[in-house]
């Protein structure tokens, strides 16, 4: 016999039994965002790989090793989406979208990056980006964390997530602490790791972002960026900063915080827990103005960040406070051939008189016994039982599936819908 085929590494189901946390968090994260005026945009999975190239930028590690990179049957190089800025930032100067306008969009799917898969890092995982268009102040980079903020706090997990802040500056500046910091690592060449060696000569920068603990001790005492910030820099984070203590939203300043990707200006940040190990990262973004130049459109402004839902849900995933809905409400048990008819019927009937109720009707037969069986699997409270008796008399009865104490009652089908309607307050 053939061997089964298996998922590719890094690759994940989503089993039915996972879903509904999943669900659950989705739901949330489109009702917080729909409360402060943020509209859905949504985009395709597959881009030129030269728009990654692009904006992220050649010399970093999504474009070095990590895309999913293949050539289309006419011979154009495509790369399955590594993150999603640069396709919106793509669709909205493809469709006039930045001329004149601010935009604040989100969007919600896989993303694609060829690492090696460990908890929470994944070949295939799913995102929440969030990106703003048209808006230069530090207000708008409080709202996305207002954002965030409201998130974790629906979600019950505020209290496991920090938030750490640092500005990245202009390119200017950043040209002049470049040379600095290329000159400190300089006199120690000693303490580098093989990767920063190599990040020294093409993103020195990033160099501040090892997890390497050995190299801890020369990055702590690296000159910090701030210092190199001009005015306007400086006062966007401190109005930034202002207005955080203002709304009472704690965070840490964090000088070594310079993110992955090249094209961040200015405010930087990420939300980061000590719950998941060195994959501690569940939101970043910042501002990144400079990008819509870089793919040819006027200068303008854009700020944003994406969350790893993965992640996320990893946070979530022993939280008490949690109730997810279930799958199956009522399960409605059918003994007999007339009651097989009766029954589909009168379950129509239910799903028209209450729409919100989640009625599972057994089908494929079997005996009173395993049907029971199964309603009592399919996590009902209910179980409406119809035998040609029943259907013959016009009546059904109703059995709780979770309470012995519960007398079975038998109703006619106007007072099980009210019985129903009453035991789930969906009417
Ligand atoms: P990391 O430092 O963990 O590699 P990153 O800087 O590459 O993260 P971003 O490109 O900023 O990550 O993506 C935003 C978020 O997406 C991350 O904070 C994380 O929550 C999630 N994420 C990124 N890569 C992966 C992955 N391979 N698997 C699961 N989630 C991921
Ligand atoms: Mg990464």
């Amino acid at each position: 016999m053939a061997n089964n085929i298996q998922a590719i590494r890094g690759m994940h189901d989503v089993l039915p039994e996972q879903t509904p946390l999943w669900q659950y968090t989705e739901q949330i994260l489109r009702e917080v965002l729909g409360c402060y005026g943020y509209s859905e945009i949504r985009l395709p999975i597959v881009e030129k790989t030269e728009l990654f190239k692009r904006s992220i930028g050649e010399v970093t590690d999504i474009v070095e090793k990590e895309m999913y990179t293949f050539e289309d049957r006419n011979g154009d190089s495509l790369t399955l989406r590594p993150e999603g800025t640069a396709g919106c930032l793509r669709a909205c100067l493809e469709h006039g979208l930045l001329h004149n306008q601010t935009h604040r969009l989100w969007y919600y799917g896989p993303m694609y990056r060829h690492e090696r898969p460990q908890k929470g890092r994944y070949r295939q995982f799913i995102q929440l980006g969030v990106e703003t268009y048209g808006m230069s102040g530090p207000d708008i980079d409080a709202e996305l964390i207002l954002i965030m903020d409201r998130l974790w706090k629906k979600l019950g997990i505020r209290d496991k997530v920090r938030l750490e802040l640092n500005s990245l500056g202009t390119i200017a500046e950043r040209l002049v602490y470049r040379e600095t910091l290329v000159n400190y690592f300089q006199t120690h060449l000693a303490c580098l790791d093989e990767d920063s060696l190599r990040r020294l000569k093409t993103n020195p920068l990033r160099i501040l972002d090892t997890k390497n603990p050995a190299m801890h001790e020369v990055v702590a005492n690296a000159p910090e960026l701030m210092a190199y910030l001009g005015e306007d820099s400086l006062t966007h984070f401190t109005t930034l900063t202002a207005t955080l203590d203002d709304l009472g939203i704690s965070y840490v300043i964090n000088p070594r915080l310079v993110r992955g990707l090249d094209y961040y200006s200015k405010t930087v940040f990420e939300w980061v827990t000590d719950e998941l190990g060195s994959q501690g990262t569940v939101c970043a973004g910042g501002r990144y103005d400079n990008l819509i130049e870089q793919l040819g459109g006027k200068p303008n402004f854009a700020v944003g960040f994406a969350m790893g839902i993965e992640r996320l849900l990893a946070l979530l995933e022993n939280s008490e406070s949690i109730q997810l809905n279930s799958v199956v409400d009522v399960y409605m048990i059918r003994v007999g051939v007339q009651a097989e008819q009766a029954g589909f019927r009168f379950a129509e009937t239910i799903r028209n008189e209450l729409p919100g109720l989640k009625l599972q009707v057994n089908c494929d037969g079997g005996s009173i016994k395993s049907q029971f069986k199964k309603a009592d699997k399919s996590g009902a409270l209910y179980a409406l039982i119809l035998g040609d008796d029943e259907v013959s008399r016009g009546v059904v009865s109703i059995k709780s599936l979770r309470n012995a104490q519960d007398p079975q009652q038998t109703l006619n089908q106007a007072q099980a819908c009210e019985f129903l309607m009453h035991a789930y307050n969906k009417g």
